[in-house]
């Protein structure tokens, strides 16, 4: 394997997070390089370009992205757009025979999760979700613990992720539910992804859930809470919020407990066991270490962490989740 070949990698959709933290997580990376750039917006284009030294030929528009085919210094499209916009930009990204990296959460229903997956393996390149907290050797420590059962069997799970925001204003796509805004999606997958990495099991069922949504038109859910039950009948219990601060994911097994607290933000997540060990320290920059994870993958050939079926597995605890809080019933998924 080529290993000191770097992954030239072109951001689409220069929002927030890819301003905040994924571009400047490249300039950590061994393994990555951020050569170009896909946005519809000109006016940011300049700063781009000048901060991080992208070429002319390297920057387009999403008129323009399908002639990155013919583009060999770019291995890798990251999707990093509102969530009801990752069906089409990633599936138009793998047509171009780029690797495809896109943000958390996968999409919104499993169907456009599977598009996504079906147009990857059809242009036979790789797809790997955002899915930070799966890079990070902190949580990766607690992961392990289930792996080796060290506490025992596992009895029950919790996880919650809420900030203490400002509802999201109707304008914007967070506070718009048909663009994937809302609790749930943006922080909840967290939270199911966060149950499913610390119990290492899929649920069978959501038993109940219960959404507090914003009361106008295509207003998002601010709060929602949801049980989930196992094939082998344990429960974990999971919270999101927009308007209310927790961060955790907390195993209960026969012998003890262990948790991340906090589970999931850029910097500090840390852990500790009920019999007084942590799980640190701190870790510089959990972005670089996933993408560096990413593009080794690339490289080497070998499987993602965070598949697209790990993706659409959760988005469809997530749809359950909704129909639960809807009907009032518990659902199978
Ligand atoms: P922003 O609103 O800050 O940015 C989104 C960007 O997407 C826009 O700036 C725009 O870029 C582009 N875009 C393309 N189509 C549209 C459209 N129809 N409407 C609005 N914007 C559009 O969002 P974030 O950067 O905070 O979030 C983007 C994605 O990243 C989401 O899926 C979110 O869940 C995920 N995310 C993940 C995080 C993590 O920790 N893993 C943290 C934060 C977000 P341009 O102007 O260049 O076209």
């Amino acid at each position: 394997p080529q290993n000191d070949r770097k992954i030239g990698v072109a951001i689409l959709g220069l929002g927030g997070y890819a301003k905040g933290q994924i571009a400047p997580a490249l300039q950590l990376t061994q393994h990555c390089e951020l050569r170009g750039i896909i946005t519809g917006s000109p006016d940011k284009i300049p700063e781009w370009q000048q901060q991080y030294g992208i070429r002319d030929e390297n920057v387009y528009s999403y008129d323009t992205m399908d002639g990155i085919a013919d583009n060999s210094a770019i291995d890798v499209i990251y999707v990093i757009t509102p969530t009801a916009t990752h069906r089409d930009f990633a599936v138009r990204a793998a047509a171009t025979g780029k690797h495809v990296w896109c943000e958390k959460p996968m999409a919104m229903t499993p169907e456009e999760c599977q598009d996504i997956i079906d147009a990857a393996s059809r242009a036979q390149v790789k797809l790997s979700i955002g899915y930070r907290m799966l890079h990070e050797p902190n949580t990766r420590k607690l992961i392990q613990l289930t792996k080796d059962k060290a506490y025992g069997e596992l009895r029950s799970a919790n996880s919650y992720a809420g900030y203490a925001g400002n509802p999201p204003p109707a304008d914007y796509w967070r506070g718009q539910r048909d663009m994937g805004g809302g609790a749930l999606y943006d922080m909840g997958v967290y939270t199911v992804n966060g149950l499913r990495y610390g119990t290492q099991m899929s649920p069978a069922a959501v038993v109940e859930a219960f959404q507090r949504r914003q009361e106008r038109a295509n207003g998002v859910d601010l709060t929602t809470t949801y049980t989930l039950r196992y094939p082998n009948g344990m429960l974990a219990e999971g919270k999101t919020s927009v308007v209310e601060d927790y961060n955790q994911l907390h195993i209960e097994a026969e012998n003890g407990w262990y948790e991340m607290k906090p589970m999931q933000p850029y910097q500090g997540v840390k852990g500790s066991t009920s019999d007084g060990k942590t799980l640190g320290p701190p870790v510089p920059n959990q972005q670089s270490i996933q993408m560096d994870d990413d593009a080794l993958a690339i490289l080497n050939d070998t499987e993602v962490m965070a598949p697209g079926t790990m993706g659409k597995a959760d988005i469809a605890v997530i749809r359950a989740i909704i129909e639960s809080a809807e009907t009032g019933k518990e659902v199978e998924i």
